[in-house]
């Protein structure tokens, strides 16, 4: 009997391992790392579906990403909104270095005039003190400091340290960004800042889940590229 592989079937198999994360691999310090994930997604469809190596895993999603993977606030790209409202925006991003890297690089992100990536291997708060502070204005003028993340965890170590913003004259404010949602997508984060009072405004942005749609990247790009190797 001739075994038939439906590649709709294997998309959908792959796509259940890919959004599993069960592939993530941390270090004992929560580190990602990006090359041991790889392996280890090929090891999930190695035993789950069949035979694959790392390296085609790993050629496969970072040739997916590109400048499409780019967030839109309407017809345009939400970092090129952003470098609108602070020529200086800063992209503040935690991970693999390496992968976040390629990530940004294919995305285009690395080739926006003026904006100035702070990426940052792990715990990326632990370095917001010094990024927001060197923001302060030069000649005692109020800044207004707008940081913008997916993760609630990193807007509220934003915000508790407010109050030592405030003794350099900074003003800080948090958007909370879901790029599947109309209240808090990027149209949605532009609003709020349209919204703010102050003149100097600041930016410091996230990158995944926030500049780049990394998810569906890995959930829609991915699992059809990947089913087709598998076919073959
Ligand atoms: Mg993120």
């Amino acid at each position: 009997m001739i075994e038939i592989i439906d590649p709709s079937f294997l998309t959908e198999q792959i796509r259940q391992i890919i959004k599993s994360k069960n592939w993530y691999s941390l270090t004992e310090s929560g580190r990602f790392l990006w090359q041991r994930s790889v392996e280890l997604m090929a090891e999930m469809i190695s035993s789950e579906i069949s035979p694959v190596s790392p390296e085609i895993i790993k050629e496969i999603i970072e040739s997916s990403f590109g400048p499409e993977s780019l967030s839109k606030a309407g017809d345009e790209c939400f970092v090129d909104c952003l470098l609108r409202i602070d020529p200086a925006t800063i992209l503040w991003s935690e991970g693999d270095l390496e992968w976040q890297k390629t990530k940004a690089t294919k995305a285009g992100l690395l080739d926006r005039l003026g904006l100035i990536p702070q990426l940052i291997a792990k715990e990326k708060t632990a370095a917001l003190k010094d990024i927001v502070l060197s923001l302060a204005g030069q000649m005692g003028e109020q800044v207004c400091v707008v940081v913008i993340d997916d993760k609630e965890k990193n807007l509220t170590h934003a915000m508790s340290l407010q109050d030592q913003f405030a003794e350099h004259g900074i003003l800080i404010k948090t958007f909370q960004l879901k790029l599947s949602d109309v209240g808090a997508n990027p149209a949605a984060c532009l609003a709020f800042i349209k919204a703010i009072q102050e003149k100097n405004i600041r930016i410091v942005v996230d990158m995944d889940g926030v500049l780049v749609d990394t998810d569906s990247v890995l959930s829609q790009a991915v699992p059809p590229k990947l089913a087709k190797v598998l076919t073959f």
